[in-house]
Parts: C-alpha cells; structure tokens; sequence
C-alpha cells in the first residue's frame, strides 16, 4: 500500500471534475432507470449536486479538508433534492469529521474515511445489501476496501478490485426485488430493473479508482 501521497482539496475537484463528464455520457442511462423504477429525477440530482460542488472551488481550494468536505456537505445537503441529497451529505458530513483529517491524508486514512462515511450512509438510509439501492455497490467497496488495508495490498490492486466489486454490486442490483426508496413501490415489477442509484456511485467509485490508477 501506498501510503505517503497527501490527498488535499485538489484531489475533490479533481474527481468531481472527471465524475462530472462520466455522469454526463451516462446520463440517458441513468434517466431511464429511475424513470423505469422510480420518478426519473435522480440523474438531474446527481448532475446538480456535482456542478454545486464544482462551483465551490474557488472557495474549498484555500480550506482545510475538513472545512472543505462541510462546505460540499451543506452546499449537498441544501442544494439537492431526493433520497440522494441526503444520503451523499451524509457521507460527506461524515468524512468531515474523522479525526485529524487536517494533519494531511494518505491513502489509507482516506479509505477509513470513505469506510466511516458508508457506515454513516447506512444507518441514515436503513437500507442494507440486497434491497436494491446504492448500499448494493457501496456497502462492498467499504469492505473491500477495508479488507486491503488490513491486508495492506497494493494500492493499485486494490483499486482494480474495487472496480471489480463496485461492478458486481451494480449489477446484482438487477434481478433484486426493491425493499428501500420509491422503488419498492413497485413491489415484483422493480426486478428486471439495475438500480439508478446504484450505477451512478459505481460509475463514480470507477471514476475515483481510474484516477487513482492513472497517477
Ligand atoms: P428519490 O428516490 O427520492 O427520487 P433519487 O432519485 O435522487 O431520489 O435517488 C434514488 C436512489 O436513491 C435509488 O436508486 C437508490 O439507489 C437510492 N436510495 C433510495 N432510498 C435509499 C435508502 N433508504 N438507502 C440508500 N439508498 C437509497
Ligand atoms: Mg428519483
């Protein structure tokens, strides 16, 4: 595991950056499965919420990284609306708070961060996996990614794995019968269906771990 690189502010607008093109090429996608299990806005949300924290960069570039990851919190949890919107600020809020962020990150104090961040996600949300939701492609990044820290793989084995999860748990969300958020409205006929919500964290997760193995 690579542990000395120093993730800092410009590392966020980065990978918002690069997300913001992913999200973009895939967004027919992404409409029509929420327009096909739920009510077809999760894809302007998304993009909202990743232009806000764009837009913040003039500010976030001179914060700490725990000022930085707040500011992005509230500009989320304020700026976007849906089940999203209060599951990403979530995540972020959390990250914010773990401890000692500002004596600088290497990687695998970033991964504890992301780890706590789920967790944090789950309990908001009370969905876990198998209910066909983004907890069916985040839940097993978590743990992948905690199980290589403790292993302390190499860290861009590591990512390649993470994609790797990240897919299977997008996919598996297919043939699932939806238990959380709108879509379990729908009862059987959500099955058949992938989960928007959990292709677009696994197209972000991607976008994030590509990046990584990039450098
Ligand atoms: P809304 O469902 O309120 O319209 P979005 O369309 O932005 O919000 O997001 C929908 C996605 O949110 C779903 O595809 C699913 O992945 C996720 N989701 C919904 N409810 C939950 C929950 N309780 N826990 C985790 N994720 C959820
Ligand atoms: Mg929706």
């Amino acid at each position: 595991m690579i542990t000395e690189s120093i993730l800092g502010t410009d590392f966020l607008i980065k990978n918002a950056k690069e997300i913001q093109v992913v999200i973009d090429n895939n967004a027919p996608e992404i409409e029509k499965l929420d327009q096909e299990i739920g009510d077809g806005d999760h894809i302007f949300n998304i993009q909202r919420g990743i232009k806000l924290v764009i837009e913040l960069e003039p500010i976030i570039k001179h914060l700490s990284m725990s000022k930085a990851l707040n500011q992005i919190a509230m500009k989320i949890l304020s700026g976007i609306g849906g089940s999203s919107g209060a599951l990403f600020g979530t995540l972020f809020m959390t990250m914010a708070k773990v401890s000692n962020i500002d004596d600088g990150i290497d990687y695998k104090k970033a991964i504890n961060m992301f780890v706590d961040g789920v967790e944090a996600v789950k309990q908001r949300g009370k969905a876990d996996v198998g209910e066909k939701t983004m907890m069916d492609v985040l839940i097993p990044v978590a743990n992948c990614l905690k199980e290589g820290v403790e292993k302390d793989i190499d860290l861009k084995d590591l990512m390649r794995k993470t994609i790797e999860t990240a897919e299977k748990g997008m996919l598996s969300t297919k043939n699932l019968l939806a238990t959380k958020g709108r879509a379990s409205f729908l009862g059987e006929r959500s099955k058949g269906h992938i989960d928007p919500g959990a292709r677009s964290s696994q197209l972000m997760i991607k976008t994030v771990c590509m990046s990584i193995l990039n450098t």
